[in-house]
């Protein structure tokens, strides 16, 4: 399969700009009209900030190429997720000519980011049981689609995709594939990552937003071919992850334990409230999940909404997304949170 033929040819074709850092980081700075004195921040605490970062992260990606055990150049890194879907929007799609599939209901930013950039969206609804449906993307890609957007565990449905039906589309599609994998800690699953290095095609997501515990640090990143990695690194801003991520993040991989304990606590609630949820008559539907949320059908979401929010109690109003009436996610919290909003709940239904 020949990426090269998916890319856009302006984005083939474009010198890419090079940085300071790309070309040195030791010896007399005197290449990047930076602070030399140091910086206004307490010292100790702000780890070099007065020096622009390293455009290629080598210290983090490194880390996270140990843990994931995927080589360091199948690896990029974004601000969060949201920078990944956008550059790769930006490297497949050409605007009012390309087009992606989405398959709802699921995570409404690739459909945003591909609002943004003038790409056309084709909707290939989920299944019934909210799965992929391989026989009507099959049919609804054009040779102007160039991404599937895939979301396993899906959001807002909780489940994971199955596995076997997206290897065999990406087998199939002269597409990129790009599964976001933001929930997969929570799947008690490995996920697709590891296919990256046998598929060119397929790209897949990750992020530090979710069992990490790090959303405001903003970092996402995917796994994907060499050769989809490099045109990542072409196109990016030169210094999109800050020092004090790319340090956050070394940080983090050293409380891997810390991590798996929230896992292991985020699980046995999400147990619990499943559990307290099924038993309520009132509630119509309770989803499986293999994440840190649930969703869950009632006949008056706007008025269980609103009741919950009077009590302080913020949940995600899901019932106007596309096949998804009824239907409002709660995040799993602490148990002192996921009690009070269960006892909220119970009140109003
Ligand atoms: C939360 C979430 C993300 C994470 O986005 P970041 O930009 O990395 O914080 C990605 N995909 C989905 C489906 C999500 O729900």
């Amino acid at each position: 399969m020949n990426i090269e033929k998916l890319v856009r040819k302006n984005i083939l074709e474009l010198k890419p700009y090079t940085s300071a850092r790309q070309s040195h980081s030791e010896g007399i700075l005197l290449d990047a009209n930076e602070n030399s004195f140091g910086t206004v921040l307490p010292e100790e605490d702000f780890w070099g900030v007065n020096r622009y970062p390293d455009p290629y992260q080598k210290i983090m990606r490194e880390g996270v190429s140990k843990f994931l055990n995927i080589p360091v150049e199948n690896l990029f890194f974004g601000v969060g997720s949201d920078e990944i879907i956008d550059l790769a929007i930006r490297i497949f799609c050409q605007p009012s000519i390309d087009n992606a599939i989405v398959c709802e209901p699921t995570y409404g930013m690739y459909k945003v980011a591909c609002d943004i950039n003038q790409v056309e969206v084709i909707n290939v609804p989920l299944t019934n049981d909210f799965n992929i449906d391989i026989n009507a993307i099959e049919k609804a890609v054009n040779e102007r689609t160039k991404i599937l957007f895939l979301c396993s565990p899906n959001n807002p449905t909780a489940n994971l995709l199955d596995k076997e039906k997206i290897l065999e589309l990406t087998k199939k599609l002269n597409i990129i594939v790009l599964v976001d994998e933001a929930y997969i800690d929570f799947a008690q699953n490995e996920g697709l990552i590891k296919y990256t290095l046998e598929f060119p095609n397929l790209i897949v997501m990750r992020t530090f937003s979710k069992a990490w515990g790090m959303a405001g640090v903003r970092c996402g990143f995917c796994a994907a071919s060499k050769e989809i990695i490099n045109i990542f690194f072409k196109i990016k801003l030169p210094y999109n992850i800050s020092k004090l991520t790319a340090e956050a993040v070394t940080l983090a991989l050293q409380n891997i334990d810390k991590r798996n304990e929230y896992i292991r606590m985020i699980l046995k609630e999400r147990e619990r409230v499943y559990s307290s949820l099924k038993s309520n008559k009132k509630i119509l539907n309770v989803l499986h999940s293999d994440s840190n949320f649930i969703s869950f059908k009632v006949e008056n979401p706007k008025e269980v909404y609103n009741y919950l929010e009077k009590n302080r109690i913020i949940i995600r109003d899901r019932s106007n997304q596309f096949n998804f009436a009824g239907y409002l996610r709660v995040t799993i919290g602490t148990p002192e949170e996921n009690n009070l909003f269960l006892e909220k709940l119970n009140e109003i239904l």
